[in-house]
């Protein structure tokens, strides 16, 4: 049931860059549940990685192994070529991480927790009061700036989240659901700095929305069960398959002619006066008799074509949800 797969990276290494986050093999349980089973992969400078599964597949605590937060069972996490669980003070001034709740100080000001963390991250000086007005700027939070975490809105705390990730400028971003708890102008904000930010560095972030991963990543990677189903361009899990035909015949009833002896099979009617036949046959449709038979009750053949896939049908297909519907969502 695997699809589309292709490991190690679907970006590939054109750059001959080490690859700045590398996991191999990690394995992690909570007593009888397995929530990692064996994740390998490895992210280059450049690329957006939209780490997409159901509730409950394993996201969070892959990235819990990659930023230390948790210890794998087995396996190895290197960071920019350091492993987190041997140097994790070095691996860490290399990534930002932006975790599913963010342990706030609730008492400090936006101003004073992002100079908290960035002194944590090792700067100080003028190039620590330089980087927190640059965090403070780019995510909009200059209005913000001197008032107590605890009293944020949702939005405000995911953009401090973000701000304290960025702090030290990392040249990985590990960001688990980054929109989350954001309306839809804040949304399409931290979208479009996510791609600007990507130029310069390596970027994975877990989400459940299918449409953030089409619009922003250059890679997908799909987790269920605790293991990669999916390792792939956005464009090579949806589009066209290769598995059969359909026939569009237009016409304004095309009920006056047997399909069947084509081995067309009437899917449905696509929009006023357009019909989708389903081709059942080996090989390739008689696109010559088809065209006759179109004919003979006055309807035109419109197009021989593979059927498409959408995103949101291979990401069902590849988390077995499809039989069960939209289950597993948050
Ligand atoms: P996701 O981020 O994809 O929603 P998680 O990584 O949070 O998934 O969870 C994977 C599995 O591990 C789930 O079955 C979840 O219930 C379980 N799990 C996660 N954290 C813990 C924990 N601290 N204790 C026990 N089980 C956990």
């Amino acid at each position: 049931m695997v699809t589309n797969v292709t490991m190690p990276s679907a970006a590939g290494d054109q750059s001959g860059e080490a690859p700045l986050v590398k996991a191999t093999d990690l394995h992690r349980s909570y007593g009888a549940t397995v929530a990692v089973d064996g994740v390998s992969f490895e992210l280059r400078r450049g690329e957006i990685l939209g780490f997409l599964g159901p509730n409950g597949a394993g996201k969070s605590t892959t990235l819990k192994i990659l930023t230390g937060t948790i210890a794998a069972d087995s396996g190895s996490a290197l960071i920019s070529g350091i492993n987190i669980e041997e140097s994790p003070l070095e691996a860490r001034k290399r990534f930002g991480y932006l975790p599913e709740s963010l342990p706030f100080y609730w008492e400090m000001s936006v101003g004073d927790y992002l100079r908290f963390i960035g002194k944590a991250r090792g700067l100080g000086g003028d190039h620590l009061r330089r980087r927190v007005d640059e965090v403070i700027d780019l995510l909009g939070l200059g209005r913000m700036r001197w008032r107590t975490t605890g009293a944020l809105s949702k939005g405000f705390r995911q953009r401090v989240g973000l701000a304290q990730a960025l702090i030290h400028d990392p040249e990985i971003l590990i960001l688990d659901e980054p929109t989350n708890g954001l309306d839809p102008q804040q949304i399409i904000e931290v979208r479009a700095l996510i791609q600007n930010l990507a130029n310069t560095r390596a970027i994975i972030f877990s989400t459940h929305i299918l449409q953030e991963i089409a619009e922003i990543c250059t890679r997908i990677m799909v987790i269920h069960s605790g293991k990669l189903v999916a390792d792939a361009k956005p464009g090579e899990l949806s589009g066209e398959t290769s598995d059969g035909w359909e026939v569009v015949i237009s016409g304004a009833d095309i009920s006056g002619t047997d399909w069947r002896r084509l081995s067309l099979e009437k899917a449905g009617s696509i929009r006023g006066g357009e019909h989708l036949l389903t081709y059942r046959g080996s090989g390739t449709p008689d696109i010559t008799a088809i065209e006759a038979a179109a004919r003979e009750t006055s309807a035109t053949l419109l197009e021989v074509r593979r059927p498409r896939k959408t995103l949101e049908s291979a990401y069902l297909e590849l988390t077995g949800m499809a039989a069960k519907g939209r289950g597993g969502g948050r």
